[in-house]
């Protein structure tokens, strides 16, 4: 989608601080932080939300949660722990609808989400 701002981003048409990408995913930081490491993991492909997810993005998806586990060992968070998370529209209080993936580390986190 031309005017989707994360779909910019992962073309380089707007810059922004560059985590990890491929041919499938890009990964920057989130410019409002609510951890010490706060990056979003998104596909290349425009896709709204989890809740438009189609079977075949099955392996889109496994791949996205392969790049947080192996941004979290480059970001030195995966033995203390770290959260990912998927905010699914209104009610969960999705902003930006182009999936994402939440990579949250460096503090304790807390349950229940808020
Ligand atoms: P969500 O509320 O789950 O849709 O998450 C959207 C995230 O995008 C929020 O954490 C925002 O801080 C982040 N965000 C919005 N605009 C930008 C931007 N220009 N650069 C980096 N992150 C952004
Ligand atoms: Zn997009």
């Amino acid at each position: 989608m031309s005017d989707c701002l994360f779909c910019k981003f992962a073309r380089h048409e707007i810059p922004t601080q560059v985590v990890y990408e491929d041919e499938h995913a890009f990964a920057f930081r989130d410019i409002n932080p609510q951890a010490p490491t706060h990056i979003l993991i998104i596909p290349r492909e425009h896709i709204e939300s989890l809740a438009a997810m189609q079977p075949e993005h099955e392996g889109l998806m496994g791949h996205l949660l392969w790049v947080c586990a192996e941004i979290a060992r480059r970001e030195g968070i995966a033995d203390e722990g770290y959260r990912v998370v998927l905010n699914t529209n209104r009610a969960a209080g999705q902003s930006v609808y182009h999936l994402h993936l939440h990579l949250l580390g460096g503090r304790t986190m807390h349950w229940p989400p808020g």
